[in-house]
């Protein structure tokens, strides 16, 4: 799964305080209904004994510093046949489920299924394949389906049960007495509504981590696995997608048409799906393997810019790894309102819909590094599968690494540090507040695995791992991983033990110090050379403090010394406290570089003059060390600094560039030197440079300095730029500096629904205090979702408390709807805040009570109360 990116609106929410679920957005909180549902039959007989390895089943609050490993595995399940017919109006799924099972192990009389919030209408034994030979007794609470067998089994004894079934993913009736019941619905429905008439129809499904058992009962843990069937029963006019293969198709005659999708090889139950929606599908392919993409009929013609280089990376990631692409065959669909960034169901990722692309948008986006991390999971965590959510850094860290690779392979070195740091800084900020080994057997709800230490500290890892072994070990350490875990779960000892085989030394001082133990090495530099004797000194402390970080890391490091215009590099062992290095030089070094190869998950202080950085600045190829220059340069009232930044303006890479810009932020207030040669660059990155990020930067930037008449035709101009982020900028910029064709502006602006342009328009208009805008305000918060429409509701709340009267009550039913019935928890809370702006509307007051009282969710009850 990869998370969404987090924007301003989710840093701003980040620092109130308020975020809860950044990485899965996983948060539906059911609904208590106490007691344990007993089906119409008898309770099991008490004659029968309990057999010794059957597990109790009640509902103890976990202890948050319990260990949480691997599932016991009851049974085996083999086969999971599913019929299934989806109810849009109740938002319900009617299915019969037929499963293989056998004991796994220990004789069993009894199966504990996983199924929340069904109604179950029988649970029968089969025999031939289909012929009922009995109707088993079951108890059911909602969340676990126990079924006596008709007698005890044996590990050799396979046996089939077959489930009549309701999913009602939307029914509130699950018992959350049970702490590791905080999952999602499973199954979703999208459709028009009062929030969003012009949504269309589909319904799609998300089982990681435990959501698949609220759409079909199964043993829904990652440690399980079998092969599939979905009869999927939908109208006529809808296309479907599921795992595997579609077999037939057969028109029912009633309007209806079922999907026969099959899966020959066997996945874990996390990873079941279905789409179901009016899709075009734009078909690929990889030699004989079928690649295609399931998007919104207007989509089509974008589809291949989106999604065109798959075939192209499955090339490049079956090279790498020597195994090939292991299913049958690749297909990638978009949804609407999806609960994360994409999932990895086997054969068939769930993208959401913010990968869709138009004209202006494809100058600003490429969905490469999200597509690579989906394709990657289909080796890493569809075909080798971590075996408890505490190993899941197995599947993430590899999707993550993926990312980076494809990056390397395809878009050149730069853009894949560059991409690669963003995730080191990532995870270095949440380090501040977390510190927490990769793999934790530790957790509350399995949701909160999916962070930056399991996604971006465990691909920067492998990424050491890849440099300390070398480019063959490693891939060929993966190749033996894969063959020897293919259709198996692992722990994190199976990958240490992979790695082993091949090289033949014992890895347990890397995978202890990186996947178990919690923190990273902070290295404090400083080098002397010493002209006399030619040494040059380096000395290396290692200052971690946190409790349990390991004092000394063994860091096989190289450190880079630039004498006589050469680069030397030499090895850099580093595992005490405190050590020192000495080299012999002829001459003083005209640049150290600590960790040359930019591989550290950590962070280095190395102290350096300005001569230093300039020469690092401009012979160093590699990113990390070209930032370091610049950022370390940044003593605005020191000239040599200035004109480093300056030289850094030029810079060939893009984000180099931009980070330079952005160290000027505000400069000309306190100190004019230079201020004109800076202005006079910024102005023609504005409108020339060939990156949009910079030259939104230059924009920004140019905002902030001293005014000077000259910025607003800059400004004017770059309001049309083909880019929405420089346009949004530039609008943004021209609100800043009180342009006086503003008005023109906005109104050219105000067709716009790309959340760039829309957040700054509607800032604009809510200070206008005219009542025509209120539809303007209504259209777009339809038009716009997740955090726009967030941005968008809370502005409407502001503009409506200074607008007419009969606007405030309009407006106060329309937000009631969303307070209600928003796709979003973002969308109710905007909502929410902005009713509380209008409490001294008539009946507005009585209307926050009531949301409040009719409110079930936990988590939206805990954000309600922070708005005072
Ligand atoms: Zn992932």
């Amino acid at each position: 799964m990869k998370h969404r990116k987090p924007t301003t609106v989710l840093l701003k929410l980040l620092l109130l305080g308020l975020l809860w679920n950044l990485y899965g957005c996983k948060s539906t909180q059911l609904s208590q209904n106490g007691a344990l549902y007993k089906a119409a039959s008898t309770a099991p007989p008490t004659t029968r004994t309990i057999p010794v390895h059957t597990p109790s089943y009640h509902y103890m609050p976990i202890d948050p510093s319990a260990y949480r490993g691997a599932e016991t595995r009851y049974h085996d399940l083999l086969h999971t046949k599913l019929e299934v017919s989806l109810d849009w109006e109740k938002k319900r799924l009617n299915g019969t489920a037929t499963l293989q099972m056998k004991p796994y192990f220990f004789s069993q009389e009894k199966v504990v299924l996983d199924a929340k919030g069904f109604d179950i209408h029988e649970v029968r034994l089969l025999e031939n394949d289909d012929e009922i030979k009995e109707i088993l007794i079951y108890e059911y609470d909602q969340i676990k389906l126990t079924v006596l067998l008709d007698k005890t089994y044996t590990a050799e004894e396979n046996f089939t049960l077959q489930i009549i079934y309701t999913a009602k993913p939307y029914e509130t009736n699950l018992n959350t007495s049970s702490a590791s019941i905080t999952d999602d619905k499973g199954l979703y429905f999208i459709m028009p509504d009062e929030t969003a008439p012009y949504a269309p129809f589909q319904a799609w499904t998300q089982g990681e981590t435990t959501g698949s058992s609220c759409w079909f009962p199964t043993l829904d843990t990652p440690n399980e696995r079998c092969t599939q069937e979905l009869y999927l029963t939908v109208e006529k006019k809808y296309t479907t997608l599921a795992n595997g293969l579609l077999v037939n198709s057969k028109n029912n005659g009633d309007g209806t048409r079922t999907d026969y999708w099959k899966m020959s090889k066997p996945h874990a139950p996390y990873l079941f799906a279905f789409a179901v929606g009016d899709y075009a599908i734009v078909k690929d392919k990889f030699k004989n393997l079928e690649v295609s993409y399931y998007v919104e009929p207007d989509q089509a013609t974008y589809a291949k810019e989106i999604f065109g280089r798959t075939p192209e990376m499955i090339d490049f990631f079956q090279k790498k790894l020597g195994i090939s692409y292991p299913w049958e065959k690749y297909a990638q669909v978009v949804v609407r309102d999806f609960v994360s960034g994409a999932m990895e169901n086997t054969t068939a990722t769930i993208f959401m819909e913010d990968v869709y692309l138009n004209e202006r948008e494809k100058i600003d986006e490429n969905w490469d590094y999200i597509i690579a991390h989906e394709l990657f999971h289909q080796w890493f965590g569809d075909l080798v599968t971590c075996r408890s959510w505490a190993n899941l850094t197995l599947n993430e860290a590899f999707a993550t690494y993926s990312e980076y690779l494809w990056l390397l392979e395809k878009y050149g070195k730069l853009t894949a540090e560059h991409h690669f740091f963003e995730m080191l800084e990532d995870y270095l900020d949440e380090a501040v507040e977390k510190t927490e080994p990769v793999i934790r057997y530790q957790y509350t709800n399995p949701n909160d695995l999916f962070d930056a230490h399991s996604y971006n500290k465990g691909g920067r890892i492998l990424m050491m791992l890849h440099n300390y072994l070398g480019d063959e070990a490693f891939w060929a350490g993966l190749k033996n991983y894969l063959q020897k875990n293919a259709f198996k779960d692992v722990e994190i000892h199976h990958l240490r033990q992979a790695f082993e085989e091949v090289v033949g030394e014992d890895l347990h001082w890397f995978f202890d110090q990186w996947f178990l133990a919690p923190g990273h090495p902070q290295l404090s530099v400083v080098h002397q050379y010493n002209a006399k004797t030619g040494k040059l000194k380096i000395v290396v402390r290692q200052v971690q403090q946190k409790p349990n970080v390991p004092r000394a890391f063994v860091l096989p490091l190289k450190v880079a010394i630039w004498e006589n215009n050469q680069r030397k590099v030499f090895p850099m062992v580093i595992n005490k406290n405190a050590q020192e290095f000495n080299f012999e030089l002829n001459q003083a070094p005209q640049a150290v570089i600590v960790d040359a190869e930019q591989i550290l998950l950590g962070t280095i202080d190395h102290l350096k003059n300005i001569d230093e950085l300039k020469y690092q600045f401009e012979h160093e190829t590699m990113y990390v060390a070209q930032l370091e220059a610049i950022a370390k340069a940044s003593d605005l009232k020191n000239a040599a600094h200035r004109r480093l930044l300056l030289q850094a303006l030029q810079a060939d890479f893009w984000a180099i560039r931009e980070q330079a810009i952005s160290l000027f932020d505000g400069y000309g207030y306190k100190l004019k030197e230079d201020l004109e040669t800076i202005r006079t660059q910024l102005q023609e990155m504005a409108l020339k440079d060939p990156h949009p990020k910079v030259r939104t930067a230059a924009i920004d930037v140019l905002a902030s300095l001293p005014f000077n008449s000259s910025h607003h035709e800059i400004f004017e101009k770059a309001v049309q730029d083909s880019s929405y982020t420089v346009a949004g900028a530039a609008l943004a910029a021209c609100v800043r500096t009180k342009h006086p064709n503003l008005s023109n502006l906005m109104a050219q602006c105000a067709q716009e629904t790309h959340e760039t342009i829309v957040v700054i328009v509607a800032e604009h208009f809510l200070l206008q205090n005219d009542p025509t805008h209120y539809d303007w305000f209504t259209d777009k918060i339809f038009r716009t979702r997740n955090f726009t429409q967030y941005d968008l509701l809370l502005d409407f709340g502001e503009y409506l408390t200074n607008s007419t009267q009969e606007n405030k009550l309009k407006g106060v039913k329309f937000l009631e709807t969303f307070a209600r019935k928003g796709k979003t928890q973002w969308a109710k809370l905007a909502a929410f805040k902005s009713l509380n702006l209008l409490s001294n509307v008539e009946g507005v007051k009585n209307m926050i009570k009531d949301i409040l009282q009719s409110e079930f969710d936990q988590k939206m009850l805990e954000l309600y109360k922070t708005i005072e």
